[in-house]
């Protein structure tokens, strides 16, 4: 691992709780394995993957008041599910307390929890390195999203999309328009292409 890899991990283990810390290797590391699959830059899927969760064991209530503090927009379904906030206050975090400055890795982080339409290819790696990392339980048709991933990258965000909102409704959660609107992109995309 390079040196700058090396400081920000150490960092970034004194902010997580362990499983976490766990999480975000795994993601770090799938991350790499699909960057090198699919022709992307490694070292950006590394940096994006160690830090995409870097203000999630930040309290919910201490999430509002940040993003408040440093004006990031809040939406309703935000402020009813403060959680999925540690993207773009991830984000926030990693260019001011991390020093990234490479906009592609700081979006990718910002984008990895509902996703968005016409992601780029380092968003596509980490959203979804993000679910499929080897520390992820054992979900429905993970051993197929799995394969998927290093097969066909949109084929296989549809099939993460449709199942996560299938999920999400059937436990009756907010789904956020973000996630619903990226749903409907790679559906007509996959449909046309
Ligand atoms: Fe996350
Ligand atoms: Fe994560």
């Amino acid at each position: 691992m390079n040196c700058r890899i090396n400081k920000i991990s150490k960092k970034l283990q004194k902010k997580l709780d362990k499983e976490r810390y766990e999480h975000t290797l795994g993601v770090m590391y799938t991350a790499a394995a699909l960057a090198m699959c699919h022709n992307a830059n490694v070292e950006q899927a590394i940096l994006a993957g160690l830090l995409h969760d870097c203000a999630k064991c930040i309290p919910n209530d201490k999430k509002i008041k940040l993003c408040r503090k440093y004006k990031l927009e809040l939406s309703d379904v935000e402020l009813q599910n403060p959680s999925l906030l540690h993207a773009k206050l991830g984000a926030y975090i990693a260019r001011k307390k991390y020093h990234v400055e490479d906009c592609e890795v700081l979006c990718a982080i910002k984008s990895h929890t509902t996703g968005k339409p016409a992601m780029t290819l380092l968003e596509k790696i980490i959203y979804i390195a993000d679910y499929i990392e080897p520390g992820r339980p054992d979900l429905p048709n993970m051993a197929e999203v799995r394969q998927l991933a290093f097969k066909n990258i949109d084929e296989c965000l549809y099939r993460m999309l449709n199942d996560s909102l299938i999920y999400l409704k059937s436990k009756k959660l907010p789904v956020d328009k973000m996630t619903e609107k990226t749903y409907d992109y790679y559906k007509t995309t996959l449909k046309n292409g």
